[in-house]
C-alpha cells in the first residue's frame, strides 16, 4: 500500500499548474486525493510528478452568474451540499453532493476531481447530465466549453486533454422545476449502486419538461431519454409506465453485490421515485 515514489510540486497559480501539467506528459492533478491517492497506492497509477492544485486560492468558489451557477472545481463535496446559493437556485448538485461518501470525503473531495475522475458509480454525473451543465476546461490554448452530454466518454474516461485543467462547472438555475437525487448506496463503499437525477418541470399534475440522469447502472453515466420522451406533455400519472424504460438499451454492470438485471430494477423503481417527488417539490 506504498505508491511508488514521485515529484511533488504545489505550484500558488493557476496559470504555474497548466505550464506544469504541460511541461510533463507523465504528470497528474492532484485535488482532494481521494481517489488519486488510493489508486496510486494500489499501483493502478503510477504518475512521476504530482501536481498540487490544493494551494491555489481563488478556485473553491461558487457564485451567481446570472442565469447560471458557477462553480470552481476546488469546491468540495461538502461546500457544494451546504450551498445556499445553490440550495435556493439550483439544488440538484447539492443533492447529490450530500449523498457522496461519508464526512471525511466530503470534506477533501472536490468537485473538479470527482467529474476528472468520471467512476461510473459516482454521484455527479447523474446530476451534471439532467442539469446540461457545462465544464470549464483550461490549457495554455486558453479555455473550452464541455457540455455535460459529451464530457463523460466511458468508465474512468471524460473528453478532457491530457493538458487540460477543469477550472469551473456552469449549471443553469432551475428556478419553476422540482429536482430530487436518489440513491441507492453500495453498502460497503458508499458509492451509487444506482443514483437518479431528475429535474420536471410541469404545472398541475402535468409534465412540460423533464430531464433524467442515470449513475451506477452503466459503464457511464447517461440520460434516460426514452423516459424523457415517454413524459413531455403527460399527466403525473404518466410517470410508472415511463420510468420501466429508464434502462433501455443499457449494457448494465454486474458485480458479487447487485448482478446487471438487479440494477436495471433499481434504475426503474429509483426513477419513478426521483420523478413523483421532483413533481410534487416543484419550486416557485
Ligand atoms: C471512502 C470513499 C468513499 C467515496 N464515496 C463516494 C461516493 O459515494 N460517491 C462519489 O461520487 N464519490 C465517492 N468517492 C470519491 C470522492 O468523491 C473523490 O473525492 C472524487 O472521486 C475525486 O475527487 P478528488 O478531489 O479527491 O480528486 P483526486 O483524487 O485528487 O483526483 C482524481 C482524478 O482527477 C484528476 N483531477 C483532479 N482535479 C482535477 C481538475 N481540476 N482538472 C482535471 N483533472 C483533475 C486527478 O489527476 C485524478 O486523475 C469516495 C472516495 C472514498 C475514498
Amino acid at each position: 500500500m506504498i505508491p511508488a515514489s514521485f515529484d511533488y510540486e504545489s505550484p500558488k497559480t493557476l496559470n504555474e499548474a497548466i505550464t506544469l501539467l504541460a511541461s510533463r506528459e507523465d504528470a497528474k492533478l492532484l485535488a482532494g486525493g481521494h481517489s488519486l491517492l488510493p489508486a496510486m497506492k494500489l499501483r493502478l497509477a503510477s504518475p512521476a510528478l504530482l501536481i498540487d492544485l490544493g494551494r491555489i486560492g481563488g478556485l473553491d468558489y461558487i457564485r451567481d452568474s446570472g442565469e447560471t451557477i458557477s462553480i470552481g472545481a476546488l469546491a468540495t463535496h461538502a461546500a457544494v451540499a451546504a450551498s445556499r446559493l445553490l440550495l435556493a437556485s439550483s439544488p440538484l448538485l447539492a443533492q447529490a453532493a450530500c449523498n457522496i461518501g461519508d464526512i471525511q470525503v466530503r470534506n477533501r473531495g472536490t468537485i473538479g476531481g470527482s467529474l476528472a475522475q468520471a467512476h461510473p458509480s459516482a454521484d455527479y454525473p447523474a446530476a451534471i447530465l439532467a442539469l446540461d451543465a457545462n465544464i470549464v476546461a483550461t490549457s495554455q490554448s486558453g479555455e473550452r466549453v464541455i457540455p455535460a452530454h459529451s464530457f463523460f466518454t466511458g468508465m474512468f474516461t471524460t473528453a478532457l486533454r491530457p493538458d487540460e485543467i477543469i477550472t469551473e462547472i456552469r449549471v443553469p438555475k432551475t428556478a419553476g422545476s422540482g429536482t430530487v437525487y436518489k440513491k441507492f448506496h453500495h453498502p460497503a463503499s458508499g458509492y451509487a449502486v444506482v443514483g437518479v437525477a431528475a429535474v420536471v418541470r410541469g404545472a398541475t399534475g402535468k409534465i412540460d419538461d423533464v430531464a433524467i440522469g442515470i449513475t451506477g447502472v452503466a459503464e457511464v453515466a447517461y440520460r434516460a431519454t426514452a423516459v424523457e420522451d415517454a413524459l413531455r406533455g403527460k399527466p403525473a400519472s404518466a410517470i410508472a409506465e415511463a420510468a420501466k424504460h429508464a434502462a433501455d438499451k443499457v449494457e448494465a454492470l454486474g458485480d458479487n453485490y447487485a448482478s446487471g438485471d438487479y440494477r436495471r430494477h433499481l434504475a426503474q423503481v429509483y426513477t419513478r421515485r426521483a420523478l413523483q417527488e421532483a413533481l410534487s417539490s416543484k419550486r416557485k
